[in-house]
């Protein structure tokens, strides 16, 4: 008796747009299958997997598991073409300009190849090792040197990183240009200093699982020296302290004072 007034309530009008039977309720994006996806520009494929899989895409996200053979130089293509785009947009001649003729695909390659390729690009792979000598001393990486990127000007940021380590029995060990390795990662993306430091801290702490970890980074952002205030003096050093290093000050007063021979901020 109920279905009655439903039915009639849910009836096509003569302008609703034909819908196929059962699908009503599902979300209109769900319609699409992967041959239809074939149809969309690479960075639409892309960016419809990551939506319908319900995961963050912000600049400093790794996106790799989303991307498909071939996709890269497909969005390299559509970057150049917007960035083109932009170069007109700034009235620059790029047709009698023989400086400028090229510029659209070279930032293209640089921003997906090289200094957001961490966004693009899996996890490099890193070989854990047991901590067989069952080491458990304070152990210091660094400076490693980080190249990357503010996520509000895109302008470089070049920084030192500073890592203190104290492992225990259960601990896996990673060889020390491994470290350098997963910070690169990390930073080639557009950032945000704190939440750089954080996410290496995360992938660090996911893979070495010590007791404590410690993580110094220390930056000249280009926003302050070539836009801005214009200041060429200002750093900015930020750290992540954990586990030990947040309970034991004498742990953490070591790993600072040895940081300061080696030649920080
Ligand atoms: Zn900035």
């Amino acid at each position: 008796m109920a279905d009655k007034p439903l039915a009639a309530a849910t009836a096509p009008t003569a302008a609703a747009p034909p819908m196929l039977p059962g699908t009503a309720k599902a979300p209109p994006r769900l319609l699409r299958s992967e041959e239809e996806l074939q149809r969309l520009s690479a960075s639409e494929r892309i960016r419809y997997r990551l939506v319908t899989a319900d995961r963050r895409y912000h600049a400093n996200d790794n996106i790799a598991e989303f991307v498909r053979p071939g996709e890269l130089a497909e969005l390299k293509d559509e970057v150049a073409l917007k960035l083109q785009q932009v170069l007109e947009a700034l009235v620059i001649d790029t047709v009698s300009d023989h400086n400028t003729q090229e510029t659209a695909l070279r930032v293209a390659r640089m921003y997906i190849d090289e200094v957001f390729a961490g966004r693009y690009k899996p996890m490099p792979t890193v070989t854990e090792f047991p901590n067989a000598e069952r080491l458990n001393e304070l152990m210091i990486v660094g400076p490693i040197n980080v190249r990357s990127a503010c996520s509000h000007h895109m302008v470089p940021i070049f920084g030192r990183v500073w890592i203190g380590v104290l492992p225990n029995e259960h601990s896996n060990l990673i060889g020390l240009s491994k470290y350098a390795r997963i910070a690169d990662w990390v930073m080639s993306r557009p950032q945000i200093q704190e939440e750089a430091v954080t996410m290496l801290a995360n992938e660090l702490q996911a893979r070495v699982r010590p007791d404590g970890l410690a993580l110094v980074m220390e930056a000249d952002h280009f926003c302050m020296h070539w836009r801005g205030v214009k200041d060429t003096d200002t750093s900015m050093v930020n750290s992540v302290m954990r586990g030990a290093f947040l309970k034991d000050a004498n742990l953490r007063r070591e790993f600072l004072s040895l940081l300061a021979r080696k030649g920080s901020a």
